[in-house]
């Protein structure tokens, strides 16, 4: 079993799946192992290890996630976990409403009078992501408050 671990905010990740699955997507065959992680709650870098080689009093300390290496492969490609991935436009127009907006990542296009969103963080610690689609801009996750900062 393979534990995808985070020391600035104390995430681990146990990855469940065949063997063979977890090694060639997210384990020690993967392009990310072993400190290519980004950590599924904060996004520092973190590490992966076999979790026989974690210690247990560090893990201990951590909250634990339980996801499928898939699920972990789709965090890495910045879909967020799957908790998250209601992003409806009931959910989006109740952030706006109800929280107000601290932060807008983006940037201004060189050489025009436009910009591009890429994400919009929350009072409460949440954040709106922005991508493009032929319809329009597309809300393709909102990342929950870290864990602590829901009171701030
Ligand atoms: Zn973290």
């Amino acid at each position: 079993m393979i534990i995808v671990y985070c020391e600035h905010c104390f995430t681990a990740v146990r990855v469940m799946g065949e063997d063979d699955e977890v090694s060639s997507l997210v384990g020690p065959r993967s392009d990310f192992w072993p400190d290519g992680f980004e950590c599924v709650t904060c996004e520092s870098k973190c590490h992966g290890a076999l979790e026989t080689e974690v210690e247990p009093s560090l893990l201990g300390r951590m909250r634990l996630l339980e996801i499928t290496a898939q699920e972990l492969f789709s965090c890495q490609m910045g879909l967020g976990l799957p908790e998250e991935r209601g992003c409806d436009l009931e959910t989006v127009r109740s952030l706006f409403l109800t929280k107000r907006v601290t932060q807008v990542k983006g940037s201004s296009i060189r050489n025009t009078t436009r910009s591009v969103i890429d994400s919009i963080f929350f009072e409460d610690g949440s954040r709106l992501y922005l991508g493009a689609s032929p319809q329009g801009a597309l809300v393709y996750r909102i990342a929950k408050p870290l864990v602590g900062t829901e009171q701030r």
